[in-house]
């Protein structure tokens, strides 16, 4: 089911720099808060860097860290995203996963700032892997305990909320992760508005279990 890391790269740095870009032309994200990261050869990650506007950011920027070693962070020419713990142990615990991106995009963060998950109001929620898109308990950033909540949250799961903070998606490619972002997003303003006026009803257990199955048999391609 996974697919070789590719090799450490200019290209794939550059890959990840144009879709933290991505995100902001597109209104996914908003100034820094996003973050980025791709499995690689030699059990390791990249990583994007902590505080740099994507403008600026260049390959070489791009943080590379070990998967099962231990490291310095003070050995490391440029300091990781302060978010690099959940993007390591969601690698490390998911050998399915090749990219992980991680942002704040609003109608997400509207849904995690009133403790809400997505429920199966939408065949669009079968992408994310089940009957809902959990939420993770908060944590400060940064922090191990952010990681595990995260970990957690994403057992079964290709997306989630993160409580008072922001969403997190993943993917066997870069391009897959991305996808999922737009996707959730979208899922997360269609809820969102939903609510807003009316009581959305929700698609049976059945009825998502066939979208499931659906999506298993077209692939993830859509449209
Ligand atoms: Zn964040």
């Amino acid at each position: 089911m996974s697919s070789a890391a590719p090799a450490d790269s200019e290209a794939l740095r550059q890959s990840i720099i144009d879709a933290c870009l991505e995100m902001n032309e597109t209104g996914l994200n908003q100034g820094t808060s996003g973050n980025i990261s791709h499995r690689i050869a030699g059990d390791a990650m990249l990583v994007t860097p902590s505080g740099v506007p994507y403008a600026q950011m260049t390959p070489d920027m791009i943080v590379r860290l070990p998967l099962h070693q231990s490291f310095s962070l003070a050995d490391q020419p440029v300091a990781p995203s302060s978010e690099w713990r959940f993007h390591r142990d969601l690698l490390v615990a998911r050998p399915d996963v090749m990219a992980v991106v991680h942002a704040h995009p609003a109608h997400c963060c509207a849904l995690a700032v009133n403790h809400m998950s997505i429920p199966p109001c939408h065949y669009m929620v079968a992408a994310f892997g089940g009957g809902d898109v959990p939420l993770a308990d908060y944590a400060l950033f940064g922090t191990q305990e952010l990681s595990e909540n995260v970990v957690r949250a994403m057992d079964n799961r290709q997306g989630c909320l993160m409580a008072n903070h922001g969403a997190l998606v993943c993917g066997d490619t870069l391009a897959k992760a991305m996808w999922r972002m737009v996707e959730l997003e979208s899922l997360a303003k269609t809820y969102v508005l939903a609510r807003s006026i009316g009581d959305p009803v929700l698609l049976s257990e059945d009825q998502i279990a066939e979208a499931l199955a659906a999506f298993a048999t077209y692939g993830l391609k859509t449209r």
